[in-house]
Protein backbone atom coordinates (compact mmCIF):
# COMPACT_ATOMS: atom_id res chain seq x y z
CA UNK A 1 0.00 0.00 0.00
CA UNK A 2 2.77 2.27 0.69
CA UNK A 3 4.35 1.70 -2.77
CA UNK A 4 1.60 1.20 -3.96
CA UNK A 5 -0.04 4.99 -3.41
CA UNK A 6 3.44 6.82 -2.85
CA UNK A 7 1.85 7.11 0.96
CA UNK A 8 4.00 8.23 3.89
CA UNK A 9 3.66 5.87 7.03
CA UNK A 10 3.35 9.20 9.36
CA UNK A 11 0.07 10.17 7.33
CA UNK A 12 -1.80 6.75 7.67
CA UNK A 13 -4.17 5.58 10.16
CA UNK A 14 -4.55 2.34 10.32
CA UNK A 15 -7.63 0.46 12.08
CA UNK A 16 -8.12 -3.25 12.04
CA UNK A 17 -11.52 -5.00 12.88
CA UNK A 18 -11.86 -8.31 14.82
CA UNK A 19 -9.53 -11.19 12.99
CA UNK A 20 -7.99 -14.63 14.45
CA UNK A 21 -4.45 -14.42 15.54
CA UNK A 22 -2.67 -18.52 15.39
CA UNK A 23 -3.99 -18.68 19.59
CA UNK A 24 -7.80 -18.62 18.33
CA UNK A 25 -8.07 -21.68 16.20
CA UNK A 26 -6.74 -24.33 13.63
CA UNK A 27 -7.10 -24.68 10.24
CA UNK A 28 -6.80 -27.17 7.38
CA UNK A 29 -3.00 -27.54 5.97
CA UNK A 30 -5.08 -26.59 2.70
CA UNK A 31 -5.87 -23.29 3.79
CA UNK A 32 -2.45 -22.64 5.05
CA UNK A 33 -1.04 -23.87 1.61
CA UNK A 34 -3.26 -21.06 -0.33
CA UNK A 35 -2.15 -18.61 1.95
CA UNK A 36 1.59 -19.69 1.51
CA UNK A 37 1.16 -18.94 -2.03
CA UNK A 38 0.44 -15.46 -2.04
CA UNK A 39 3.47 -13.60 -2.96
CA UNK A 40 3.65 -11.50 0.17
CA UNK A 41 3.27 -13.84 2.38
CA UNK A 42 6.22 -16.67 0.92
CA UNK A 43 9.07 -15.93 2.61
CA UNK A 44 7.48 -15.20 6.24
CA UNK A 45 6.01 -17.48 8.82
CA UNK A 46 2.30 -17.07 8.89
CA UNK A 47 1.64 -20.22 10.98
CA UNK A 48 2.68 -22.53 13.47
CA UNK A 49 1.70 -25.63 12.42
CA UNK A 50 -2.25 -25.50 11.24
CA UNK A 51 -2.37 -22.43 13.65
CA UNK A 52 -2.80 -19.82 11.02
CA UNK A 53 -2.01 -16.18 12.46
CA UNK A 54 -4.27 -13.56 10.18
CA UNK A 55 -2.75 -10.68 12.44
CA UNK A 56 0.30 -11.38 11.00
CA UNK A 57 -1.03 -11.54 7.71
CA UNK A 58 -2.77 -8.49 7.78
CA UNK A 59 0.15 -6.11 9.12
CA UNK A 60 2.19 -7.81 5.93
CA UNK A 61 -0.49 -7.04 3.33
CA UNK A 62 -0.44 -3.80 4.36
CA UNK A 63 3.28 -2.98 4.40
CA UNK A 64 4.87 -3.38 7.36
CA UNK A 65 5.95 -6.16 9.70
CA UNK A 66 4.90 -6.23 13.65
CA UNK A 67 7.98 -4.53 14.96
CA UNK A 68 6.85 -1.09 12.86
CA UNK A 69 2.83 -2.25 14.50
CA UNK A 70 4.37 -0.41 17.81
CA UNK A 71 6.08 2.42 16.21
CA UNK A 72 2.93 3.39 14.30
CA UNK A 73 0.62 2.25 17.01
CA UNK A 74 0.69 5.60 19.10
CA UNK A 75 1.45 7.88 16.64
ZN1 LIG B 1 -6.69 -15.93 19.97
Amino acid sequence: MIKDYNINPKDLNVYIGPHNRSCCYEVSEELIEKFKEVDIYKNININQGRYLDLEKCIFYSIGFNRSEKRKYKYN
